[in-house]
């Protein structure tokens, strides 16, 4: 026997055999093992059935075939008609079954072989059976009986047959159901017959619990019906489940077979199939899917320390992208690209590499290029952002190359190409790329888009437009290209501006013209914006014959124009009498009026202070910001009233854009507060490329706050210092003819600066150079420089014109003085003026007609346009718009700037005597070294020979190269200060002389 379970009916089976694990599902086939309900064979004691009436059935013990003792009952009442025995078993509960099985075993004699029974022997017998929910007594009613059928013999036995003791077994099965009752009796009827009931078995049908598929299926009774299948669902076993859409499924069949096994269980990620269980994986495998059959195991550069896994972890340093299955081994970033060169074009930039060495273990490598604009200051590096393009893109790259365009002309980049596969983002590693730094080359500017039709009248257009988007160094000229729309030949004209705006004049009436517009730089004219259609007026003959006509119109005409000119008269006056915190009176007078009324069409420039309410002024010409807008980033420097701070303004609807944010600090009184947003009322009136742009101001909340366009490279003075030596001529000379262009603005409009100096010019990420510092304070309490003169008053003695300092005549002639010390400092890379002499000494020594001489490397067009600003007579002075004008024609031919190094002509004056360190006074070369701070190649020097000062005097700029002094700003330094040191030496030998 195998043992089944601990409800089969062969329960003492179960416990010789261990309980666990059970396994059914190799039951031999055919192995049908029925629930007993009673067997009159299994009991060995009396069944002590009901036998009615007494003389009926007859319980005998007897022994069967096989010799073992058992109970039968038996009658055979042959001789007596109209017999009636009934017999019935004890009751019978039925358990879970719902057909039941009655197997009878009997003997039965035959009537032919019992002589004088004609007519009263019988040989069948009536099985009965009743359904009751419980036992119902020992009483016998007839008629409660359902027949289930008449049983007959299929064999009877003979007399003879009992001698030989072979007694014909007859075997007969009955079923019986649907039962519904818990329980039933079963009855059988002799009319008349010698039978012996050898056995009654009573049973039901089961289908024994299994797994099957690795899903166990419960013990399950048959159905009602002999046709009828049990779908049973299966459960999976531990560690298994089901398959999609496919879940186990058996069917019970009436007599007690598994049949039809659908769907299936399978064992889970982590485990496989052994036998009917799952087991675990092993250490060091995997199984990743429970659609795997077996485990696997881990691939290269994985492992586990745990049974029953569905992957492995990778090894320090390698790692598993997320579309990477489980099944592939762990790979690695790849190392960086080699060869990386690059070609440039103006400001097209090409890399090519070579691909990586060590790929990582993947096929996936691509490139990714990024971009950085290094200001100048390698540490300074900021992300090249959205207008630089990538051809064919800037990351993602499968080949290895690519092209960067759009790029700034004469800026620094940086460019990291990096290779990169499917697990790049997930190391934590040091990134590992290729790298080039380059300057770009010289570009024509971007195209001019923005154009806006400011005044269109009968005769004339009046433009303006933006600066182009990438400018590409210093605009000096934009060209007006228009044509009449409807002319066949399309006959150009041009007009040139030097500024955002023109007005073309000379049209037709009435006729529609396109208009184009390019601008101008060193390196060219750019593309042409796109075409702006705009029609003339009509001619408006009729007004013109009636005022023409009618005297009353022209009085009235003179009349207003008189009261026109009459305020501006008073206006100006007051202006002139009227200034802010010191004394601007110097701006009364003919000269100013005369700037007042020179350009009548020009914007004049307003003292804040002619205003009765400050406040009033302020809001006047600054735009009042909301405080939400802005965002303070970090501070950049201390202004005279409080921190300056870089940050970035979001006005609605408009892009953010980086600020600078003048604060004013707590604590500060009523006028310190005027003062500081005077230079707000002042800045907010001027709208020019080369002037620094307000963009307003937060006076109704603290604190309060100057907010001014961002300039990335802070302030002149100290950015020449900073990149001493690394501007061509060319750069240097857009600089100054940024400055100059700022300031024929500002005298344009009548203002006088009185402080312009390097530090007072700020510079932005293109090098475009703006005059800042518009506080009317400043000159007193601001400007370290200002100093206090015998005539009163705090003036920056080394940028100021003499009669400035001598009667304070400050004037736009005086400010050209000014810029003529800028241009000095610019071309000597921020080298202060007069070095360190007294300013007492300087006032003393321009008094006696000394000047500065020439910087390093100057081209003499220039130093002579510097002595030009610097001439006593202010009358002789250039303007500012001839400033321009000349500085325009050197940049548009490059050759009049050429200088040989160490051939610029110097003044050798007294002057230089005073304000150059005297190097004729030094005993060795360390010590003058040490003077131009400069000692640190003092060990060069020595080595190459060069022990004493004459010796040094005659070095060449090749000479001081060949000393392995590679940094060219030192190159300059040392070159520049030999050279000073030969004048110097001749001169003290008497010869005024050109080096
Ligand atoms: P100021 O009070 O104008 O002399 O400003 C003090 C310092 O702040 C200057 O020397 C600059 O370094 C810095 N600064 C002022 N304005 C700006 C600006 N618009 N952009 C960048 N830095 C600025």
């Amino acid at each position: 026997l195998i043992c089944l379970s601990e409800s089969s009916p062969c329960r003492r089976c179960c416990s010789v055999y261990p309980r666990a694990p059970v396994r059914f599902n190799h039951l031999p086939l055919g192995f049908l093992s029925p629930v007993i309900l009673l067997d009159s064979k299994a009991q060995q004691t009396e069944l002590e059935w009901i036998s009615y009436p007494p003389n009926g059935w007859e319980e005998i013990s007897g022994l069967d075939e096989n010799y073992t003792p058992i109970r039968t009952y038996q009658v055979c009442q042959v001789m007596e008609p109209n017999q009636n025995n009934w017999l019935r078993t004890n009751w019978i509960e039925k358990g879970d079954a719902q057909r039941i099985f009655v197997e009878l075993k009997f003997t039965l004699r035959d009537c032919n072989s019992l002589p004088g029974v004609v007519g009263t022997c019988k040989e069948t017998f009536n099985l009965y059976y009743q359904e009751t929910d419980s036992e119902v007594g020992r009483s016998l009613r007839e008629n409660q009986y359902v027949k289930i059928d008449t049983i007959a013999a299929d064999e009877s036995f003979t007399q003879g047959d009992l001698g030989e003791r072979k007694m014909k077994l007859n075997t007969e099965v009955r079923i019986i159901g649907p039962l519904s009752r818990r329980g039933f009796y079963l009855a059988f009827q002799d009319v008349g017959a010698c039978i012996a009931l050898v056995s009654v078995k009573v049973y039901y049908k089961k289908c024994w619990s299994i797994i099957e598929n690795l899903a166990t299926f419960p013990d399950t009774v048959t159905g009602s019906e002999f046709s009828s299948l049990v779908e049973v669902e299966g459960m999976c076993v531990s560690d298994a489940e089901e398959e999609a859409d496919n879940s186990p499924k058996m069917h019970c069949s009436a007599e007690g077979e598994w049949l039809v096994p659908i769907g299936k269980c399978i064992c889970k990620a982590g485990f496989h199939q052994k036998g009917d269980a799952c087991e675990p994986c092993g250490r060091g495998f995997y199984k990743s899917s429970s659609q795997d059959l077996q485990c696997s195991r881990c691939p290269a550069h994985s492992f586990n320390d745990r049974e029953g896994s569905w992957r492995c972890d990778c090894e320090d340093g390698y790692y598993r992208a997320l579309s990477d299955p489980p099944s592939v081994a762990c790979t690695r970033p790849p190392s960086a690209p080699q060869n990386l060169v690059y070609n440039i074009n103006q400001t097209t930039v090409s890399l090519e590499w070579s691909p990586p060495a060590d790929t990582g273990g993947r096929n996936d490598v691509s490139y990714r290029v990024i971009c950085r604009r290094c200001s100048w200051e390698p540490e300074e590096c900021v992300p090249c952002g959205p207008n630089v393009g990538y051809s064919p893109a800037q990351s993602g790259l499968v080949d290895t190359y690519v092209t960067i365009m759009d790029l700034l002309a004469h800026a620094n980049y940086t460019f990291e190409v990096e290779a990169v596969n499917g697990v790049s983002d997930l190391s934590r590693t040091q990134r590992l790329f290729a790298a080039v730094s380059i300057a770009t080359g010289q570009a024509a500017p971007s195209q001019v888009s923005e154009v806006i039709k400011e005044k269109v009248q009968q005769r004339s257009i009046q433009l303006s437009w933006q600066e182009p988007h990438q400018p590409n160094g210093v605009i000096t000229e934009y060209e007006i290209k228009y044509y009449e729309k409807d002319q066949k030949d399309r006959i150009y004209s041009t007009v040139r501006s030097k500024s955002t705006s023109a007005t073309v004049n000379n049209l037709k009436p009435s006729t529609a013209y396109v208009f184009q517009i390019r601008a101008f730089t060193e390196a060219g004219y750019g593309t042409y914006g796109p075409r702006l259609e705009i029609t003339t007026k009509e001619e408006a003959t009729a007004a013109i014959v009636s005022s023409e006509q009618n005297p009353v119109i022209i009085i009235a005409v003179v009349a207003v124009a008189g009261t026109i000119i009459l305020v501006f008269m008073v206006f100006g006056f007051i202006i002139g009498r009227r200034h802010c915190g010191y004394s601007k009176a110097d701006q009364e007078g003919d000269e100013e009026l005369y700037f007042q009324f020179k350009f009548p069409g020009t914007k004049t420039y307003i003292d804040p202070e002619t205003y009765e309410d400050p406040n009033r002024a302020v809001h006047q010409f600054a735009k009042e910001l909301d405080a939400s807008c802005i965002k303070i980033e970090r501070v950049i420097g201390a202004g005279e009233f409080g921190e300056v701070c870089s940050g970035r303004l979001k006005l609605p609807g408009k892009r953010d854009v980086s600020v600078a944010i003048k604060t004013l600090k707590v604590g500060y009184t009523e006028k310190q507060r005027r003062e500081f947003l005077c230079e707000a009322s002042i800045m907010g009136q001027f709208d020019h490329p080369n002037v620094v742009h307000l963009e307003g101001v937060v006076t109704r909340g603290k604190p309060v706050m100057i907010v001014i366009e961002y300039m990335e490279n802070g302030s002149l003075d100290a950015f020449l210092r900073k990149h001493d030596g690394q501007f061509t001529v060319i750069q240097l000379v857009g600089m100054l003819r940024g400055i100059a262009a700022g300031m024929r603005y500002l005298s344009d409009m009548g203002y006088v600066h009185r402080d312009l100096a390097a530090r007072n010019i700020l510079v932005n990420s293109n090098l475009v150079c703006k005059v800042s510092d518009f506080g009317l304070s400043r000159v007193i309490d601001d400007d370290p420089e200002a100093v206090y003169t015998t005539t009163g008053g705090k003036i920056p003695v080394r940028w100021t014109a003499p009669e400035a300092i001598q009667y304070r005549k400050f004037t736009s002639a005086s400010d050209v003085w000014s810029y003529g010390i800028v241009m000095w400092e610019v071309m000597s890379y921020g080298e202060r003026p007069y070095w360190d002499m007294s300013n007492q000494d300087v006032i003393k020594a321009i008094e006696e007609g000394y000047r500065l001489p020439a910087p390093m490397d100057c081209p003499p067009g220039l130093h002579q346009l510097m002595l030009d600003c610097w001439q006593k007579d202010r009358a002789e002075r250039p303007k500012f718009d001839q400033i321009v004008g000349i500085l325009d024609k050197m940049i548009r031919n490059p050759n009049t700037l050429k200088t040989p190094v160490g051939t610029c002509t110097r003044p050798i004056s007294p002057l230089l005597d005073q304000s150059t360190p005297d190097f004729t006074a030094f005993r060795s070369v360390g010590e003058w070294l040490e003077a131009i701070k400069m000692e640190r190649y003092r060990d060069n020097f020595t080595a190459a020979g060069y022990s004493s000062l004459e010796s040094v005097a005659r070095m060449s700029i090749e000479d001081v190269m060949s000393l392995g002094i590679t940094l060219v700003g030192h190159q300059k330094k040392i070159m520049s200060s030999i050279q000073t040191m030969r004048a110097q030496m001749l001169h003290l030998h008497g010869t005024g002389v050109q080096v």
